[in-house]
């Protein structure tokens, strides 16, 4: 009797997998050696070997030097092939996407961002970061025909398997553009060019999870991470699991309420943090005060000349962030807070006084307080989470949900 499909092709990826990961530990191979690694049969091997090397996760290595001990020739060895992108990871922000992609020794392999205008609508976004995919292939000579998934990072709330529960029920309040349309949208063209499984989720969940494993957040016992920049995100990494919700909400420190009689949020509730400390919040409030004042550009300009009314208002968004986290650390008690996004080019006028916030709110039973520090990743923070999301092998993706929808036949 034979297997059903998805059992068969679990089975399959679990064998290509162990093949996979053998390499990465051992380096090259000969097939004799490979075999006693994995501990599968040779005809099993035989058949997983061809079917990479087909694909191009791997590649065969020459014997070091001519090599001739004794009789026959030296074996041909196994090793993963540093050009084939194993995982993507694409993270569409408000206005630039980012596409990095990782091989099977997960280094990687590149990591490219283009910007775009806030109003471009999804399709064309998607477009854009497809095109930018291949560019890049065709410069860094990556090949995809081992590539085993698909990490997406979007904007605003998004459940795994529920699409974009979140603003998007208050109609006519969504800023995030086209609801869970926009999520089906994305994981089809994906999934329809790659052929592979398409996962996902929130762009600073994805920040977070990779602050976790390789930035501020390694070795560290839990993560909560906060992006201040066109809007305010966060994400919470605890006792080795990346935070969902039942929702999609987990971590969203933005949409705390700050002040009762505040500015209506996109979010449809009223003086929510990022009404108060977002960049764009900090950058209105500047304006008041300067009519000159544009962008954050400017108010950075004011600040390095000095201008007392501008400190004060910076430090103050400062001051608001620093005691919702210091609230969300009391609830959650994470070994590290990191602050990231736009805001932190403000420097210490801004991270002073929200450290000072911090500090004076956060409950202190122990030496080990976790003083909130700025972010150790770059712009591609999110992409390379997308990454980590699709090799899933991150323990700090214990119960994490499965690469969702996608072409799984
Ligand atoms: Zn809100």
């Amino acid at each position: 009797m034979s297997q059903p499909v998805a059992v068969q092709t679990l089975v399959r990826r679990t064998h290509e997998d162990r093949v996979l990961a053998a390499l990465r530990a051992h380096g090259p191979l000969s097939r004799s050696e490979l075999s006693e690694a994995v501990s599968l049969s040779r005809a099993t091997l035989h058949d997983i070997v061809g079917d990479l090397l087909r694909r191009g996760a791997l590649t065969t290595v020459a014997p070091a030097g001519a090599g001739p001990r004794g009789r026959g020739r030296p074996a041909t060895r196994l090793a993963l092939d540093p050009s084939a992108g194993q995982a993507l990871g694409v993270d569409f922000g408000h206005s630039r996407v980012c596409v990095a992609a990782a091989n099977a020794a997960h280094e990687i392999v590149f990591s490219r961002e283009v910007a775009y205008a806030p109003s471009t609508p999804w399709a064309r976004r998607v477009e854009i970061a497809l095109d930018l995919v291949d560019r890049t292939t065709a410069e860094t000579g990556t090949t995809f025909g081992a590539l085993q998934g698909v990490g997406v990072g979007l904007p605003g709330p998004v459940s795994s398997g529920v699409p974009d529960v979140g603003w998007q029920v208050r109609e006519g309040l969504t800023l995030t553009a086209g609801g869970g349309a926009r999520t089906t949208l994305v994981e089809r063209t994906l999934a329809d060019r790659f052929g592979t499984p398409v996962h996902v989720d929130n762009n600073t969940r994805m920040a977070a999870l990779a602050e976790a494993i390789w930035g501020a957040g390694a070795d560290h016992d839990g993560l909560l991470y906060a992006r201040v920049s066109e809007g305010i995100g966060g994400g919470l990494v605890l006792q080795g699991r990346l935070l969902t919700g039942s929702s999609g909400l987990a971590g969203e420190v933005g949409h705390v309420t700050v002040a009762r009689e505040g500015l209506e949020c996109r979010c449809g509730k009223r003086g929510c943090l990022e009404t108060l400390a977002s960049v764009p919040a900090v950058v209105r409030a500047v304006a008041g005060l300067r009519p000159q004042v544009r962008s954050f550009d400017d108010v950075v300009a004011l600040l390095d000349a000095g201008d007392a009314e501008t400190l004060e208002v910076v430090s103050r968004a400062g001051t608001y962030v620093g005691r919702v986290l210091a609230a969300a650390c009391t609830t959650a008690d994470p070994a590290v807070v990191v602050v990231a996004g736009e805001i932190t080019r403000a420097g210490d006028h801004v991270l002073r006084p929200l450290a000072r916030a911090f500090r004076d709110e956060v409950l202190e039973r122990h030496e080990r307080r976790p003083d909130p520090r700025p972010t150790a990743l770059g712009s591609d923070a999110g992409a390379l989470g997308a990454i980590a999301a699709v090799f899933n092998r991150s323990p700090l993706l214990t119960g994490y949900p499965l690469l969702a929808g996608g072409t799984t036949s």
